[in-house]
């Protein structure tokens, strides 16, 4: 195949050998077909005068309107370098994530592409892999193709291949000097320096992982916006960029034995109570409650009857009221209430909650309007 040849080749002429409904088939093209996780590629035919989209669908049927003849080729090049320098640096990079015991399970190449995997790697991983593709992208080390038969195979325990998926009788090796070996059919840079620049752009946890990637400028370009970010939150916050981290994590572990804190506030407050005619109305407002806690106490509250319970958030302005069985033909007033005072709410029979601009008054007034109806 000439993309195989020569994978720089922009242009060619050929011929349309068949035509069928808006398909033809050439006797060679320049246009990969696709396979390896790198999309086929696109271009033009240029026939009667008109430039044409054409798409390699496969064993070199063409997407194409042309009539049989002679046709020129040109490629969608800026998509197929693009698509070529991802790849290449899809190999350098997962090649170090492979040593630290990654397991590919595919690639997506595409304007950002995708690594999926298992194994267990961490961050740390990902960014010394990050670090050294870039290293070896500077180097400027050459990238050589070449075919093998399967039975060749054998005489190169570093390959990376997966037997099952090689389909023919030979199998196409990519050589990274010095760094990897990988069966694949995919098209190539012949040298690490032209994909330019490399970034990992997101990494995914969990038992599949995944890593998004760019290259080239937008690469140069993520680089540079983050570190942008990160100087903006470090000068704003006057920290020092070298101990931004430790200064983070700190704020991370603060946050938490916050939450720990408010958690157990929440579950000890007491609620204030207050008896009308009879019904025991519980209420109290707790700055950054823990939500879940004291709907659960509320609802603990009222499974007795003659019961209600108020709750107001003085952070977030939430407010919440639970009604036992016998009350529950009081929560449309607390819904009209809220509406009233400017908020929104919502909820189920004998549980409503919503936001209103003063948690203060809605208790008081709740409260005045529960004991003149009970
Ligand atoms: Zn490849």
């Amino acid at each position: 195949m000439l993309y195989y040849e020569d994978p720089y080749k922009k242009r060619i002429r050929a011929k349309i050998l068949k035509k069928e409904d808006g398909k033809c088939l050439l006797d060679r093209t320049i246009l990969y077909e696709g396979g390896g996780g790198q999309p086929a590629d696109r271009g033009y035919a240029i026939c009667d005068g008109k430039r044409e989209r054409i798409e390699h669908l496969g064993e070199l049927w063409h997407k194409c309107n042309c009539n049989i003849g002679e046709i020129e080729i040109e490629l969608d090049w800026d998509f197929r370098y693009e698509m070529m320098r991802s790849h290449t640096a899809e190999h350098t990079f997962f090649r170090f994530l492979q040593v630290r015991g990654a397991e590919l399970i595919k690639i997506a190449l595409s304007e950002e592409s995708s690594i999926m995997f298992k194994g267990d790697i961490k961050i740390e991983d990902v960014l010394e892999a990050e670090e050294k593709t870039r290293e070896l992208i500077k180097k400027g080390i050459e990238v050589k193709s070449f075919w093998i038969s399967k039975e060749e195979v054998e005489n190169y325990p570093e390959l990376r291949i997966k037997k099952e998926r090689i389909k023919g009788e030979k199998v196409r090796v990519v050589n990274i000097e010095g760094h990897d070996l990988s069966a694949c059919k995919g098209i190539h840079v012949k040298n690490l320096r032209e994909i330019g620049d490399f970034a990992v752009t997101k990494f995914r946890r969990g038992k599949k992982k995944e890593v998004k990637f760019v290259v080239g400028d937008k690469a140069k370009e993520f680089h540079y916006s983050m570190s942008k970010t990160l100087r903006r939150v470090t000068w704003e916050e006057n920290i020092e960029g070298e101990k931004f981290e430790r200064v983070f994590s700190n704020m991370l572990r603060e946050k938490e034995i916050m939450s720990e804190a408010l958690k157990s506030l929440s579950e000890e407050m007491e609620f204030k109570k207050e008896n009308c005619k009879g019904v025991e109305i519980a209420y109290r407002i707790i700055p950054g409650a823990e939500r879940k806690i004291i709907v659960r106490k509320m609802m603990e509250f009222t499974n007795s009857p003659k019961r209600i319970a108020i709750f107001g958030d003085s952070i977030s302005h939430a407010v919440s009221c639970a009604f036992s069985e016998d009350m529950k033909h009081l929560r449309d007033l607390a819904m009209e209430l809220i509406k009233k005072l400017g908020g929104k709410g919502g909820g189920s029979e004998r549980f409503i909650s919503g936001s209103t601009p003063d948690e203060k008054e809605f208790i008081e007034r709740i409260k005045e309007g529960i004991c003149k109806n009970i």
